[in-house]
Formats: structure tokens, C-alpha cells, sequence
């Protein structure tokens, strides 16, 4: 297939080489020029412009920072794919209003578009098993899902339009949610002299359990592979969690939804970030909190 990637950074370039390696023609597009130069060392054609990129192309991908940008960029490739009408894939995390009002146009100029933001980060992205979370019609679904496959493993069907970032929205919100708890965990027990790795045999057999306890676990010591062991370099940034979590803070007060957990989550993430840890992996939030002092009673 001739595809048209816009967005060549930290997941698009990766994305666009696996691409690559399944045998399609990529046409990459980015403001960065070292980007742009670094796809046309992997194999990649430099397109000069989203026109450029878009021109001849069976499927157009963009993996860009926000809603503002996916909103622009989308204003040029509506524009220019003429009667082409390639499918259209946003893998972007952003906000469901965006999201459901892009795919809108798309669908009024007669084009199938799907939502489909990832999970799974850089690593995922560079081993092609990055996670999709679709919104959009079963025909869009059916017809993006043969080249998703070249980029990831698991490739889902949330919905119609705007629910592969409800889902991404919502996943992440409990993700950080269960990751400040397990946080607590060791914090309170650092401090009333409980052995980590006895709290870890505990809870990961217990009720206490979950993935940010038993994959990822904040606390150095009971995950060798967890970020926590190598100072908390990411993994997952806690700033794009700091971003997910103002997603679905957004889309919870757009749709009326009570989130009040997600709501604290969010101003922990912040304080964090203001404190400089932004580059930290996320998980980070148990040194942050290790780190504060209580009023003893
Ligand atoms: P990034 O900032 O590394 O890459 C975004 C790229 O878009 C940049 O290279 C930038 O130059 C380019 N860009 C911006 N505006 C443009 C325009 N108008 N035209 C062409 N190019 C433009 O970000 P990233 O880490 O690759 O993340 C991309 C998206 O994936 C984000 O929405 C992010 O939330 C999401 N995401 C990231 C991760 C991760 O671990 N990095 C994980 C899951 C999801």
C-alpha cells in the first residue's frame, strides 16, 4: 500500500519502519526536519508538505501531540486528496470532542476515518506490538485493521466515532488511579517498617493486587524490569500522563461523568510535573510521595 505517515517522532518514525518492513511505501510528513531526514535513513520518502504526503496515498496515519494539531493538519489533508479518498487513521491521543468533529468532516467529504490512539509507548512501537483502540464504522475498522496489524498486536473495535479515545481516556485514568494506590501502599509501609517484598508476595496474591503492582511496581525492589529499578527513566512519561488524565477530565465534564479519583489523580500529576518529574516515568509518584511528610497525629 502507498501510506502517508504525518508525524515522524517518538512513536511515528518507529511506526512508519514497521510499516516499511511490510513491504508498503511510506510518505512521511513532519515540521522537524532531522525527523523527516531520519525517515528518508529508514527507507522512508521526505514528503515536502501534508499534500505531498497525501498525494497517491491507499491510507493516510497521523501520530501528532494533541487535538489542535490533529485538528489542523487534517484541515490540509482534507483538502488535498482530491477524489483519492484514502482511509484515514488518527493514532494521536486526544480529545473525544476532536476526535468525533474531525471524523465528522472526514465522513461528510466521503471518507471512512478511525480514532485509533495506542497503548504501549515507545517500546511497543518500535517491536510492532502496540495495542489500537478503534472508533468508527466496521467497514473503516475492517479496512484499517490488515495495516494496524503491521504496527501492533492487538487491534480492537471500541465503537463508532470519538470511543478509541474514550477507551485510551478511560484506561489511563485507571491506570494512575491504581498507580497512586499502589504508591500509598509502600509508602505506609516504608514507614511502619514493613519489608516491600513482604507487601509484594502479599498483595500481588491478594486483593491489593493490579498490574501497576504486579508489572510495574512503583517501588524499587519487587519488579526487577519495573521503571522504579533504573531511577525511573521511562516507560511512560509522567508527563503524557499528566495530558491523558486532563483528556479525561475533559471528556468526564463534557459528558457530566462523577470522576473524582481522576480528579485528584490529575492534581497529583500536576504537582508532580511543577516539581520537575515530568520526564520521570509515571510511576515516579512514589518517590514524590515517599518523599512528603504527614503530621504525625
Ligand atoms: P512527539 O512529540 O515525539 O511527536 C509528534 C511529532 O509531530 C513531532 O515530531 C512534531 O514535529 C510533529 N508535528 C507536530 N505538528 C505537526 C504538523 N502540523 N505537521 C507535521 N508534523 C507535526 O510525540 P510522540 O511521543 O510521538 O506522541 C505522539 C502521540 O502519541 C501523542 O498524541 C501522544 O500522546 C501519543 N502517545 C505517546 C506515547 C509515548 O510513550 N510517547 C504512548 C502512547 C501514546
Amino acid at each position: 500500500m502507498n501510506i502517508a505517515l504525518i508525524g515522524l517522532g517518538n512513536m511515528g518514525l518507529p511506526m512508519a519502519v514497521n510499516l516499511l518492513k511490510a513491504g508498503h511505501k511510506v510518505a512521511g510528513f513532519d515540521l522537524a526536519p532531522a525527523n523527516l531526514a531520519a525517515h528518508a535513513a529508514n527507507g522512508g520518502r521526505a514528503a515536502t508538505s501534508v499534500a505531498d504526503a497525501v498525494a497517491g496515498a491507499d491510507m493516510v496515519v497521523t501520530m501528532l501531540p494533541a487535538g489542535r494539531h490533529v485538528a489542523a493538519v487534517y484541515v490540509d489533508i482534507l483538502a488535498s486528496v482530491g477524489a483519492a479518498r484514502p482511509m484515514l487513521v488518527d493514532s494521536s491521543t486526544i480529545d473525544v470532542a476532536t476526535a468525533r468533529d474531525v471524523a465528522a468532516k472526514a465522513a461528510a467529504a466521503g471518507m471512512e476515518m478511525l480514532d485509533a490512539p495506542v497503548s504501549g509507548g515507545v517500546g511497543g512501537a518500535v517491536a510492532g506490538t502496540l495495542t489500537f483502540m478503534c472508533g468508527g464504522t466496521e467497514a473503516g475498522f475492517a479496512a484499517a485493521q490488515p495495516v494496524l496489524k503491521d504496527m501492533g498486536r492487538n487491534i480492537i473495535h471500541a465503537g463508532n466515532a470519538g470511543a478509541g479515545q474514550a477507551a485510551k481516556a478511560c484506561n489511563n485514568m485507571m491506570l494512575a488511579i491504581s498507580m497512586i494506590g499502589v504508591a500509598e501502599g509502600f509508602v505506609l509501609a516504608d514507614k511502619l517498617g514493613l519489608d516491600r517484598q513482604k507487601l509484594f508476595d502479599i498483595t500481588s496474591t491478594a486483593t491489593g493486587q493490579s498490574w501497576a503492582l504486579t508489572s510495574y511496581c512503583p517501588a524499587p525492589g519487587p519488579v526487577p524490569a519495573a521503571p522504579s529499578n533504573r531511577d525511573y527513566a521511562p516507560g511512560f512519561a509522567a508527563a503524557l500522563m499528566l495530558k491523558d488524565l486532563g483528556l479525561a477530565q475533559e471528556a468526564a465534564s463534557q459528558a457530566g461523568a462523577a470522576t473524582p479519583m481522576g480528579a485528584h489523580a490529575l492534581r497529583i500529576y500536576q504537582a508532580l510535573n511543577d516539581a520537575g518529574e515530568g520526564g520521570n516515568d509515571f510511576s515516579v509518584v512514589f518517590r514524590y510521595l515517599a518523599a512528603m511528610q504527614r503530621e504525625a497525629a
